[in-house]
């Protein structure tokens, strides 16, 4: 069987890598853009590894160019969230992508990402919020710039700040100006660790950045008094399994430590990360979770739960989340 139309909740999305790659043709052809070199026979995205991989996800960026195009963007990503069950939906956004980080500019495209998800919840059903990225290869000064957009754009739609980006570049230390200035504006806390680095990588960033959540944080398991410290703080982790089985952040599904760390008590949610970039969908993370670890609807019930509590939205939505819950689960 399949979960497609089991309801799901997820926190671990980024935008530009949710595109569908027919999508991101399209945008291109309309431009004139040659990004052919991206796609492989199967018109899929097409990459070596994870440092090749940022530099396709970028070229892919280039088609974006307006708020008119992230516009569309937002409604083709929820279109396919929603047709795979998605019912909320939090959303990774870079400034930098978007007007390279000048306010003004950055107030117009979300304009235009807050009406498509207005309609998205209309005409699909699935409710976004949206999270400020600043980008950690970038480094901590246009981090700061990516702080300021979330400071004087944040509401109701968007609700958080958090870093992606290349994990091994720097300290999270580096970036602790800009995350604090986003706590103190009060916006919510993640940030991606544990992916690559390891679980010093991942203790640093709870030290300097204190984060609500994690994204990834996987690497935390090889540290098993980290691990318990995890669960004793209540640090919710974004686990992306088939990303990292995709990228080879471990080996195989059967590697994977999200049992182990749902099992010495830690908050676990799942989520795609890159879905067409990774060849995944939340159905098939889902039928994945069945298959290989036998993990049924009284287990998805839980990670829902999970995601819900951890939601970076206001509690009107959440009661209204839990509802629809309560009715399709
Ligand atoms: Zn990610």
């Amino acid at each position: 069987m399949s979960y497609r139309s089991y309801p799901k909740l997820e926190l671990h999305l980024h935008l530009e890598g949710g595109a569908p790659p027919a999508f991101i043709r399209g945008l291109a052809k309309e431009k004139g853009i040659d990004i052919h070199k991206i796609f492989d026979e199967q018109g899929g995205y097409a990459y070596r590894d994870f440092d090749h991989f940022l530099r396709v996800y970028e070229a892919a960026c280039t088609t974006l160019q307006g708020p008119e195009d992230f516009r569309r963007l937002v409604l083709a990503v929820l279109e396919e969230s929603a047709s795979n069950g998605v019912i909320y939906s939090e959303t990774f956004l870079s400034p930098d992508f978007c007007g390279g980080g000048d306010l003004e500019a950055w107030r117009d495209y979300l304009g235009a990402m807050t009406d498509a998800a207005a309609q998205a919840e209309r005409d699909f059903g699935i409710t976004l919020k949206g999270i400020i990225t600043c980008i950690r290869h970038n480094g901590p000064e246009q981090a700061k710039t990516a702080a300021r957009c979330a400071v004087e754009t944040k509401g109701d739609f968007i609700t958080g700040f958090g870093m992606a980006g290349a994990e091994m570049m720097g300290r999270p230390g580096d970036f602790a100006y800009s995350f604090d200035m986003a706590r103190e504006a009060g916006l919510r806390i993640t940030c991606h660790a544990g992916e690559w680095g390891g679980p010093d990588m991942v203790a640093d960033t709870i030290r300097d950045l204190r984060p609500e959540r994690i994204g990834h944080g996987i690497n935390a398991a090889k540290d098993l008094a980290l691990v318990d410290e995890i669960a004793e703080q209540g640090i919710v982790l974004e686990v992306c399994p088939g990303s990292n089985v995709f990228l080879n952040a471990v080996e195989s599904w059967e590697a994977h430590p999200i049992r182990l760390l749902r099992d010495r008590g830690v908050k676990v949610t799942v989520s795609t990360d890159d879905p067409p970039f990774f060849h995944t969908t939340m159905t098939r993370e889902y039928d994945m979770l069945a298959e290989k670890y036998g993990w049924d609807e009284t287990d998805f019930a839980a990670l829902n739960q999970t995601a819900l509590e951890a939601a970076f939205c206001d509690v009107a939505t959440r009661e209204r989340i839990a509802k629809k819950l309560e009715a399709a689960q």
